[in-house]
């Protein structure tokens, strides 16, 4: 039986990790932290989100840029301390502008086909995840914003993602706890909402009793390929040097895979687009009443929500480019709690818990999977801002390119 060494066990890697124990391999799954899970799947803005397929390589959404990096509590921010990485990503992002429609129509299709792969993940494994057809309901205050929207959803349109143009009543209709005036919206009712730490820690759970191993709490220093094995060496918490041979190997490694790219000879530009979210919990009952339960994303604040069970309300959003840091800044997590008290003012941000989180980032927005130079390393990264909403179809794709 054929081995394989995934690296993460984030969204991706478990997925992969899941379909590849499916095709009949041998898995073993890398993961530095102690648990799956825990870097960006895990409290993000739990959208399962064809309607956000757009990619942001646009001229519009670079003059807004530009103007956001005046104000403090923009959705952008980003870091001008000169760095290599960040200069050849933006340069190359700005030349992806050329193939924005191809790409958002290309994401559309991916991100379709996904709720299948997922439908079927379900229906296999039983998971729970506080999952949500509820829909996912675009909002927007301007009218500049709502004609854009137009153009964007004809591209979805032709990716073949169905949704409904709403006036201002309509918004309300759908989602009557909205306080603020929105000149209208788009409600895409086959889109969902869940929690993902849930689902991949479920979802491990599940692959764990199928035979797949997880090696937590371990740090996989390098990779080499060499002929038609693959050498991992790691170091399990607490404990020396190890190195153990597979046939194969899958980076998952989120926004660490741009490192052991480099090492392989590979060259795969991703960055951290650093983001933020709270997560509200709902702990009394008017709270609970005057949380949306549609799934919102406010296109113009570039922010998401998401109720997640009876007691949870996810708000998320903000892109920061500025290195592999996590710190939380108050100037970031402001503007989420600023929303909610906008736009559901009876819901309580008290005890709100923040967190932050580095989307792996490709200039283009599109996940990566392919092979690499060496025939027996392959890539499932890469996958932005809709890393879940993506991650069933992408893992599918890898065993397929790996099965060849
Ligand atoms: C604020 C925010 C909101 C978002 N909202 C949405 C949304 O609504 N819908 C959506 O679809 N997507 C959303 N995303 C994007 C999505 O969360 C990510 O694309 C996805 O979680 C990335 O998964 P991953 O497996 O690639 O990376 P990760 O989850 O980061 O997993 C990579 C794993 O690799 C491990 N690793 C790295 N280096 C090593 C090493 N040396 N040894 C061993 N292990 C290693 C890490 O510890 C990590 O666990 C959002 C992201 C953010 C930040």
């Amino acid at each position: 039986m054929k081995s394989i060494a995934i690296i993460g066990a984030g969204v991706t890697g478990v997925t992969t990790a899941f379909v590849l124990c499916q095709l009949g391999y041998k898995v073993t799954v890398f993961e530095k932290q102690k648990y799956p899970s825990v870097m960006t799947s895990y409290a993000n803005g739990g959208q399962l989100s064809a309607s956000n397929a757009e990619v942001w390589n646009h001229f519009g959404i670079i003059l807004k840029a530009t103007k956001w990096l005046l104000r403090k509590d923009a959705p952008l921010k980003i870091n001008f301390w000169p760095d290599w990485h960040k200069v050849s990503w933006l340069t190359e992002f700005f030349f992806q502008i050329r193939n924005y429609e191809k790409n958002t129509i290309a994401t559309t299709e991916m991100a379709i086909e996904s709720r299948k792969y997922m439908q079927k993940i379900i229906d296999d494994t039983g998971i729970k995840f506080d999952r949500s057809n509820c829909g996912i309901l675009h909002v927007y205050k301007s009218h500049a914003e709502f004609e854009h929207a137009h153009r964007v959803n004809e591209l979805l349109a032709k990716g073949g993602l169905e949704r409904r143009r709403l006036n201002e009543k309509e918004v309300l209709e759908i989602e009557p706890s909205l306080k603020t005036n929105y000149v209208g919206g788009y409600y895409t009712k086959t889109d969902s909402t869940g929690d993902i730490h849930k689902f991949t820690l479920n979802l491990a759970r599940v692959a764990n009793e199928r035979g797949v191993k997880f090696q937590l709490n371990t740090n996989v220093k390098s990779i080499k390929a060499k002929g038609s094995e693959v050498d991992i060496r790691f170091y399990p918490f607490n404990m020396g040097q190890k190195i153990e041979t597979f046939d194969t190997c899958v980076i998952c490694a989120g926004v660490a895979s741009h490192r052991f790219a480099k090492m392989l000879g590979d060259r795969v530009n991703i960055y951290p687009i650093k983001g933020y979210s709270i997560t509200l919990p709902l702990a009394d009952k008017v709270s609970q009443k005057k949380a949306p339960k549609v799934s919102i994303l406010d296109d113009e604040a570039k922010i998401v929500t998401s109720r997640l069970g009876k007691n949870r309300f996810r708000v998320a959003g903000t892109a920061e480019i500025s290195g592999c840091n996590l710190d939380i800044l108050d100037a970031r997590i402001n503007p989420l709690k600023k929303w909610v008290e906008q736009n559901c003012p009876e819901v309580s941000t008290k005890d709100a818990q923040p967190w932050a989180g580095l989307r792996p980032m490709r200039p283009n927005m599109m996940p990566l999977v392919s092979r690499g130079k060496r025939e027996n390393i392959f890539y499932n990264t890469g996958h932005g801002h809709l890393g879940w909403t993506l991650a069933c179809y992408t893992a599918n794709m890898v065993g397929e390119l790996i099965r060849d």
